[in-house]
């Protein structure tokens, strides 16, 4: 019987791991189908305080994982295939290794959705990114492309016109799914240009390992042409990890965890922690921070248990 499983080794479950090895609760982490989660599919991070020089992002949650084992927190590779949290204690399937525990922490994330395309692939954190917060700073005074249609990819255009000198917007319809108030705010901003109908094919240069271009087709006319980008950002949407806790926990229409207040979900017992109940500021510190809470709530309702 385990006081605490955690579910998922990116920022938020590492974090809790930290503080709940630290009050002695031994806590078992079930690293995921990416250890070290999005941090691992990232190069320079410049957002985190403490690094003034900046951290790699595989090392920063690499270290944050060291913490928490130098303190008797356990992981062990795989992901939570099943889950019982329909009563105490709480069952899961660590891909066929069954485990009891007493309260369970989920910091699965929300994985962006990307385009699929193998360059596009071979080229995240270097050049292609899922996040104009963490990396929009990158690209001050140079190209940027945006791909998507909604009110997030205003957002984010918006935002980075910030820093690049122009921001295409490319779109794969004629409409938008973006509120009127969004689209008429990036429409009046004479830095971002709009390319509908259109789709990304290819980006350019997974040879050379850094973003150079993009090979765009034109949806109505058929028509295939290159495009100069040094920045390339996606914002068609996140999946958060939380398909094995559906019709169990809380959750809302896109299968974000509902919070309960603080980091307590609709199931006593059950915290959640970072991206996968987070759709509002998906970064590292604000997910560290969530693993933090869920630990500490965690604590006191086992200490409330008697445990
Ligand atoms: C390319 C990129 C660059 C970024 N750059 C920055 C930056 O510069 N600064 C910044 O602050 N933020 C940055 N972010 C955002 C930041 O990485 C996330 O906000 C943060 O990683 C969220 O942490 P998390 O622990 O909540 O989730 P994640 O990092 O997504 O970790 C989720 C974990 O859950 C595991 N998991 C999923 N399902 C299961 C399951 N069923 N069982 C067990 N484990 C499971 C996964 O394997 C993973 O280990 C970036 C993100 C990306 C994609």
């Amino acid at each position: 019987m385990r006081n605490v499983v955690i579910v998922g080794s990116g920022c938020a479950g590492n974090t809790a791991a930290i503080y709940t090895a630290r009050a002695s609760l031994n806590p078992l982490v079930a690293a995921g189908h990416e250890p070290g989660g999005q941090l691992s599919l990232t190069t320079l991070v410049e957002n985190f305080p403490g690094f003034p020089e900046g951290i790699n992002g595989p090392d920063l949650v690499e270290n944050i994982k060291k913490q928490a084992q130098s303190f008797g927190a356990e992981y062990v590779s795989g992901s939570v295939t099943e889950a019982d949290l329909s009563s105490r204690p709480f069952r899961l399937n660590i891909e066929g290794q069954r485990v009891e525990t007493r309260t369970v922490i989920i910091a699965s994330g929300a994985s962006a959705r990307w385009l699929g395309l193998e360059s596009e692939q071979k080229l995240i954190g270097h050049g292609v990114s899922s996040c104009a917060t963490c990396d929009g700073f990158f690209y001050r005074g140079k190209k940027i492309m945006v791909v998507g249609g909604g009110d997030s990819a205003m957002e984010e255009a918006s935002f980075l016109t910030r820093f690049g000198s122009e921001v295409a917007i490319v779109h794969r319809r004629d409409e938008f799914r973006a509120s009127k108030i969004m689209l008429d705010r990036a429409r009046a901003n004479p830095k971002i240009k709009f390319l509908t109908s259109t789709v990304v094919e290819e980006v350019y240069d997974a040879g050379k390992g850094v973003v150079t271009g993009v090979k765009l087709r034109n949806l109505k006319t058929g028509e295939i042409r290159d495009r100069e980008v040094d920045g390339f950002f996606l914002t068609i949407g996140h999946i958060p990890n939380t398909k094995v806790f559906r019709g169990q926990i809380e959750l809302d229409a896109d299968g974000y965890i509902v919070s309960h207040g603080g980091a307590r979900t609709s199931v006593q017992g059950v915290f959640h922690a970072g991206d996968v109940q987070d759709r509002v500021y998906r970064q590292a510190i604000t997910a560290a921070a969530a693993g933090c809470m869920a630990a500490v709530e965690a604590e006191r309702f086992l200490e409330a248990e008697g445990h």
